[in-house]
């Protein structure tokens, strides 16, 4: 047996290429936002992170320009050591103001915001809630925290259930350190997490609160501040994470929360400490976006109404949106095959969105996940929903 077998015997991916339905890794040559250019073939973009649309916003490409100017390409070191700019310090600050915490530590990606964070808190004693669905970095941060040989029980509920959340928590003695993690708006289903219902649960049997709200900040709550603002909670949740790969245009990310916490994770996170630190580059986006959503509460109330208005146009078509409440909008196909087929037509159609089924998707369950942004144009969206509705009939979907 050789280490490589896997890899000689892994050909899921290649049956798929070679039926000409393969919906990954297409590159892109040129990206105006709502509209890209993949294979040399015109895409109207439903597929993105990129929700309030600032990528390419003018005024995010010239404070990334001129960080670069005056930084140079790369931190070329942890932010631990000689890694550390003013502008991150800047960042934490105002960060921390926009999500209300007393407290905030950048990472270099949301990847390793969760990794960071979590395998930093989760000590042998302690026991780890999580809802079967929340992000892969969730529960690699928790696999990170065991393989340190330091990571306590992780233990999971059904999604978004919150009876089955207090079973759970039931099962644990009341005295142990807990760990309550969930997704803000769950990247998948795009459902929103039932926040009140979990504090309460929360409270009642002494766990810590932890949002990854990568999904939330900018896309959901009335000035884009995500979750907690959305049900009025910003001192209800012990630690909140984001990303800065959706709506602040960028690449990185931040997990916010007390100061003692915070300063903590920062003198013993390994994802942290043994990495790099955000670009200059990326840093300076992020800081002009986050100005832009403070300033411009507009655009992520655009993003808003495109959201609803998708939503009601697709369901009255006839397509299974599921859970979802935001401007992510699952198109759930339910058969792997299908789905592919489906989104064969669409890119044919000049419309990408992404393709996930199993098994990031429960069997029976496969789906496009659609997601909008800010900036896609009332003609966007009309010529989206005349290639589903051409296509999903002719597919038998609707
Ligand atoms: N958390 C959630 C809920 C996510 O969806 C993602 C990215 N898809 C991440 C964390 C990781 O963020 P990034 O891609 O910026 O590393």
């Amino acid at each position: 047996m050789d280490v490589f077998e896997k890899c000689w015997n892994f050909t899921r991916a290649k049956e798929t290429i070679e039926r000409g339905i393969y919906p990954y890794f297409i590159p892109i040559s040129e990206n105006d936002g709502p509209r890209v250019c993949m294979n040399n073939h015109e895409v109207i973009m439903i597929g993105s992170n990129n929700y309030l649309g600032l990528t390419k916003d003018p005024r995010v490409q010239e404070a990334a320009i001129r960080a670069i100017e005056k930084f140079g390409t790369s931190c070329s070191g942890s932010r631990f050591l000689n890694g550390t700019l003013e502008m991150h310090e800047e960042l934490e600050q105002r960060l921390a103001r926009f999500v209300k915490k007393e407290s905030a530590l950048i990472f270099s990606t949301g990847y390793q915001s969760n990794l960071g964070a979590i395998s930093t808190l989760v000590g042998k004693q302690d026991v780890v809630i999580t809802d079967r669905t929340n992000h892969a970095s969730i529960f690699d941060g928790i696999f990170l925290a065991n393989g340190m040989s330091m990571g306590g029980i992780i233990k999971r509920y059904r999604h978004n259930d919150m009876d089955d959340l207090e079973r759970v928590l039931k099962s644990v003695d009341i005295d142990k350190p807990k760990l309550l993690i969930t997704d803000g708006v769950f990247s998948m289903e795009c459902s929103i997490v039932k926040l009140p219902q979990m504090k309460e649960l929360a409270e009642k049997y002494h766990a810590r609160l932890y949002l990854d709200d990568a999904h939330g900040l900018g896309v959901v709550g009335d000035s884009g501040r995500g979750t907690m603002e959305h049900f009025g909670m910003f001192n209800q949740v012990d630690l909140v994470m984001c990303t800065f790969s959706k709506s602040f245009a960028s690449l990185g990310g931040f997990v916010a929360g007390d100061e003692d916490i915070i300063h903590y994770i920062k003198h013993i996170s390994r994802p942290l400490i043994f990495s790099a630190a955000i670009p200059p580059a990326n840093t300076a986006a992020v800081l002009k976006a986050l100005e832009i959503i403070e300033n411009e509460p507009q655009i992520v109330r655009r993003l808003q109404e495109i959201g609803h208005k998708m939503r009601r146009e697709f369901q009255a078509l006839g397509f299974n949106t599921g859970e979802s409440e935001t401007p992510i909008i699952p198109i759930i196909i339910g058969d792997d095959h299908k789905t592919f087929e489906f989104w064969q037509a669409l890119y044919n159609a000049g419309i990408y969105t992404n393709a996930v089924v199993t098994p990031a998707t429960p069997p029976d369950r496969a789906l496009l996940r659609t997601s909008f942004m800010a900036t896609h144009t009332d003609r966007d969206l009309d010529q989206v929903l005349d290639a589903f509705k051409t296509i999903g009939r002719q597919m038998n979907i609707i």
